[in-house]
């Protein structure tokens, strides 16, 4: 395994897993990897969970296993915040508040709904629902700046109907196409995100296709994240996402520190 540093993983800090800190830096430590870093989720105004996040907290943690582990493997703070429209203040505020290395917008919600949950398809065509989602990071992307990588660009497929059966680059290539214009123009980068192969897509978030679409555009800012909620999805399948990378012939993959970037050769 080559790929030596997963910036996508949760913790206990996040409302969606109970996975103490220390057990995800365990785990890394026995897969060998040379940094990890959290990014806990910060979505506001969830109509069924909490994803606040506890930012006091989470430092003193986070530095506390920082020294603690210092000789043996790099511990970077980061913040997953999911992109909603209403926010995009509150974000810049809390983006200048806290020393972050790095920062992941992921859109989760459209319209003050999770297309995690099977009502939000319902009664709707899932192609419409779809585009609806793209249509929205687009717009947030309009909202938001201050921030290295969007997260799972395609992560709805993995919840549709049909999730990604009928979804490809080609079909919604119209929608796709202005996102990754977009992040190019702003030397933002792009997430390879392990965290569809978990879920059995045969494809990461988001799929082969739209990364390589991303380098004929003349893209190549990669970050690389598992989304592991628990310490068995570490650097899940990173394996593949080498393979995935390096046949794109994308040469570095990028990690933060301080939301300073840093080519790593794949
Ligand atoms: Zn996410
Ligand atoms: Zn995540």
């Amino acid at each position: 395994m080559s790929i030596q540093y997963d910036y996508h993983l949760h913790s206990s800090f996040s409302a969606d897993s109970d996975t103490p800190a220390a057990d995800q830096i365990a785990r890394a430590l026995s897969l060998g990897l040379r940094g990890i870093c959290f990014t806990e989720h910060l979505d506001l105004d969830c109509p069924e969970t909490d994803f606040s996040l506890d930012f006091p907290a989470y430092f003193d943690a986070l530095r506390a296993l920082q020294a603690q582990y210092r000789d043996r493997i790099d511990i970077r703070i980061g913040l997953e915040f999911g992109i909603q429209p209403q926010h995009a203040k509150i974000f810049r505020t809390t983006v200048a508040e806290w020393p972050l290395d790095f920062v992941i917008a992921s859109q989760h919600f459209v319209n003050g709904q999770d297309p995690y949950y099977p009502s939000y398809f319902e009664g709707r065509d899932e192609r419409a629902c779809y585009a609806e989602y793209f249509e929205e990071i687009l717009r947030n992307l309009q909202l938001y700046s201050d921030f290295d990588t969007l997260g799972h660009m395609d992560y709805i497929v993995r919840y549709g109907p049909n999730r990604n059966a009928e979804y490809s680059y080609r079909a919604y290539a119209d929608y796709i196409d202005p996102i990754l214009r977009h992040l190019i123009a702003h030397g933002t980068c792009l997430e390879l995100n392990t965290g569809g192969l978990k879920y059995g897509l045969g494809e990461p978030n988001p799929a082969t296709d739209v990364l390589r679409r991303y380098r004929e555009l003349g893209g190549d800012l990669i970050t690389v994240g598992s989304d592991a909620h628990a310490p068995e999805h570490l650097a899940y399948d990173f394996a593949a996402a080498e393979q995935i990378l390096t046949d794109l012939g994308f040469r570095y993959y990028t990690i933060f520190r301080g939301r300073r970037p840093e080519q790593i050769r794949l």
